[in-house]
């Protein structure tokens, strides 16, 4: 069994991790934990004239001593800097930072989550592939490969997430990409990522994750096999809703090579500012996701016994029909949970209008909890009859749990249904 998450760089990972030769080093020990490695890796002060923080590089460009030295970069001889679009001190410690949390090569810092899944997927694809994904999937990645890719000759075949088998028997011999994304948002679906990387072994071709909704602290794709993670850094990696980010993490350096090359041609990489917020954000990763997820655990449970529910679906009940997979493949259920009230949508339409302390907004993965409607926001683009066929029902609510106290949260939704009740007079809140 794989326990992603305890260390990150040794020899613990070697069950679940195909031979890592070329992983980014941690600038320490090697053998560094996740907490510590969100504060110290990639980053060694004595690089930055002992500044303990890194440094903001606030500059497009880099001076070259010499026209010699100039040409000798753009060439490839020299590895000084050049340009920040092409590489910049402050993103390049963003970089080796995550790409350690992950256990991977290397990564590719980008301006924004969905600019991470386009540099990824066009990195692999051309004219005439064919991607098999995982349904569903964040409602902008759906419509990146179902819409805009389709206009330049790639199609996509979408399966279930939850069906172990289905990836491989949708594999048609043009089909170059596997994509999944688990946790699927916003259903909580799981897909089996050892079934994704036999199937996509099998068929020799690239699995991308999107790891967003358990991040580096709970699952790590890249060490049961996947070969690219993407992320929004705007959710849990940088957890402070001030920050629109991504990033694309590789496996293997030949691969983070092409992905480079497509990020700097298509220019969706990060500026420096973003990135140092970003950075900042990371070195409490595991603090707040661990805090989070205590609350989220609580939360689900309590909701779960109330009488109003039509149904909660979080990872960590055992009531989750992937429990078991969860515990195998995730150190931790994480912060965000599903559910629908017996009222449906208009009793969930009540209760989104009616909390306070708890923000009525999309997103995830923040320092404080949001609630969201997904078949009328962040999965909106979704055709109604997809959506249903995806699990997104009309009165599905997702739920953000923040790091607020727990009782504070709890209160929240208390009174929150205590108005769904007085409006709707659905359901006894035993709270
Ligand atoms: N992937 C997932 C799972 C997401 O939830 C999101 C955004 O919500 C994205 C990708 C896109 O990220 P961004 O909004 O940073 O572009």
């Amino acid at each position: 069994m794989c326990e992603p998450s305890h260390r990150l760089v040794t020899g613990e990972m070697a069950l679940c991790s195909p031979p890592g030769d070329d992983r980014v080093q941690m600038t320490k020990s090697g053998q560094q934990g996740p907490h510590t490695a969100a504060i110290h890796a990639g980053f060694d002060p004595a690089d930055h004239r002992g500044a303990v923080s890194v440094p903001i590089y606030q500059t497009s460009t880099f001076a070259f001593p010499s026209a010699e030295e100039g040409a000798a970069r753009f060439s490839g001889i020299s590895p000084g800097l050049i340009y920040s679009r092409l590489g910049n001190p402050t993103v390049q410690a963003l970089e080796d930072c995550v790409a350690a949390l992950e256990g991977g090569a290397g990564a590719v810092a980008t301006a924004t989550g969905m600019a991470a899944v386009s540099t990824a997927l066009l990195a692999i694809l051309r004219q005439g592939d064919h991607i098999v994904a995982t349904q569903p999937i964040y409602g902008a990645s759906r419509k990146l490969m179902q819409q805009t890719l389709a206009r330049f000759g790639v199609t996509s075949t979408f399966v279930p997430a939850t069906d172990r088998d289905a990836l491989q028997s949708a594999l048609r011999p043009e089909t170059r990409l596997l994509y999944v994304e688990t946790p699927a948002n916003p259903t909580l679906d799981l897909v089996d990522l050892e079934a994704a990387v036999a199937a996509a072994r099998f068929a020799g071709i690239p699995l991308v994750v999107d790891n967003t909704f358990a991040g580096p602290h709970l699952q790590r794709p890249l060490e049961m096999g996947a070969d690219l993670v993407v992320h929004s850094m705007t959710k849990s990696l940088n957890g402070h809703s001030d920050v629109i980010a991504g990033m694309v993490v590789a496996r293997e350096k030949s691969m983070l090579e092409a992905v480079r090359q497509t990020a700097v041609g298509f220019g969706t990489t990060i500026d420096p500012h973003q990135a140092w917020l970003a950075l900042r954000g990371i070195r409490t990763l595991g603090m707040r996701v661990e805090r989070a997820q205590s609350n989220a655990i609580e939360l689900a449970r309590w909701l779960e016994e109330l009488p109003t529910m039509a149904w909660v679906r979080y990872p960590g009940l055992r009531s989750h029909p992937q429990y078991d997979l969860a515990r195998h493949q995730m150190s931790g259920p994480g912060s965000m949970i599903a559910f629908e009230l017996t009222g449906g949508l208009e009793a969930g339409r009540v209760l989104m209008n009616s909390v306070r302390l708890i923000t009525l907004a999309v997103s995830l993965g923040g320092v404080e909890s949001l609630i969201e409607h997904p078949a009328s926001m962040t999965h909106n683009g979704v055709a109604g009859n997809q959506q249903r066929e995806e699990g997104i029902t009309p009165g599905l609510v997702r739920l953000s749990v923040g790091c607020e106290d727990l009782d504070d949260i709890r209160a929240d939704l208390a009174q929150a249904l205590t108005a769904v009740e007085a409006s709707l007079g659905v359901g006894t809140f035993a709270v």
